[in-house]
């Protein structure tokens, strides 16, 4: 593996590089929050976070976008909106890339959509390996600590400089031709083990019971626990553990036309199963009209249906969900911990 080494003053200089050739969307720091933005100066670039408020998927599926625009005469004319601008997601923790992958595999399967596969094209990921946990990470059990093949660049901090793992001719390219870099020592690399086990280590002090292959057999055995519908007593349907998810994906579309009925367009918006509507369908049905059907819906998803598909649980441990949620219900540590105790009580 080619392990390269950039100081911490020319890593400034290839970000002030980056910046004047490519849009460069990173981590910021607002108080003690983090969220990605547009980078404008390597000063405002923050790779020293334990987690983001929304995830990175944003990038690729918008919480709201313009799919095609139409006009309805003196023809019908119809115009898919694309954006091809190459750009750089720079400071992307593994989980997350690891739900990018997760991401690519869904919206590449059965009618590839065009729309996600067109920025994911267009757009370089460089990983950086987290320095802190989140209170309410667990990513070390879902086996996201580290995300091999699904990175351009991946960077560790080791104090007086970076050592950057290359994933891929794209990334490799950037790096030659912006970044000032020598091949990393021996020491260097042990220094990028040695940081990567602690990190690993305080992630797991708080995690699963059980193994995370566990998982779909135990959704299998839980659809009766009563679990589901204490938690989901407290539900407020808000939405907010799906909309913070990075492995969560549906949308809703519809049709926008303007009063003179000549032009108008094709959008989508996130949407989710935990909202009220998600389920219910033109003719006033509901098919998940109880909060506890919602509820328990999520993490059958997750754990059990996508599991069919991905050959993964759809749960890459950010633990977004659970910090975002008022009812303090959504934590899948907690969910899943307690229907292990209840099915094998
Ligand atoms: S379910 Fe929660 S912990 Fe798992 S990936 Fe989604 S937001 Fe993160
Ligand atoms: S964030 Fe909590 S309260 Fe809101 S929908 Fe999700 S589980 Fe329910």
């Amino acid at each position: 593996m080619d392990l390269r080494v950039i100081e911490k003053p020319d890593h400034g200089l290839f970000v002030q590089n980056l910046i004047r050739n490519y849009r460069v969307e990173g981590v910021k720091r607002r108080g003690r929050t983090f969220f990605y933005g547009l980078i404008r100066s390597p000063e405002e670039l923050c790779l020293d976070f334990d987690c983001t408020i929304i995830p990175p998927k944003k990038y690729f599926s918008p919480p709201k976008e313009t799919l095609l625009q139409f006009t309805t005469a003196p023809s019908l004319e119809v115009a898919a909106v694309m954006e091809e601008a190459p750009f750089i997601i720079f400071g992307v923790h593994p989980y997350d890339l690891k739900a990018i992958q997760q991401m690519d595999r869904i919206f590449s399967r059965g009618v590839p959509d065009p729309h996600y596969l067109k920025r994911r094209e267009s757009a370089l990921l460089i990983g950086v390996d987290p320095t802190g946990v989140a209170p309410r990470s667990f990513w070390v059990d879902m086996e996201a600590d580290t995300a091999p093949g699904c990175f351009d660049l991946m960077f560790t901090d080791i104090g007086e400089g970076f050592i950057i793992e290359i994933g891929s001719r794209k990334g490799e390219d950037l790096l030659a031709q912006y970044g000032k870099t020598r091949k990393a020592t021996i020491a260097e690399q042990q220094q990028r083990t040695n940081i990567r086990s602690r990190i690993a280590q305080s992630c797991k002090e708080k995690g699963l019971d059980f193994p995370k292959r566990q998982i779909p057999g135990l959704m299998e055995r839980s659809d009766e626990s009563l679990i589901w519908e204490e938690k989901a007593s407290k539900c407020l349907s808000c939405g907010t553990c799906i909309m913070v998810c990075p492995t969560c994906f549906c949308f809703d579309v519809w049709d926008e036309v303007e009063l003179d009925l000549l032009h108008g367009e094709r959008l989508r918006r996130w949407d989710g199963c935990l909202l009220q509507d998600f389920a219910k369908v033109a003719s006033g049905e509901n098919f998940r009209e109880s909060k506890t059907s919602r509820y328990r819906h999520r993490f059958f998803k997750k754990g059990l249906y996508l599991f069919k598909v991905l050959d993964d649980i759809a749960c890459v441990g950010c633990g977004r969900c659970s910090t975002g949620c008022l009812a303090d219900i959504a934590d899948p540590v907690d969910v899943l911990n307690s229907l292990n105790g209840d099915v094998n009580a």
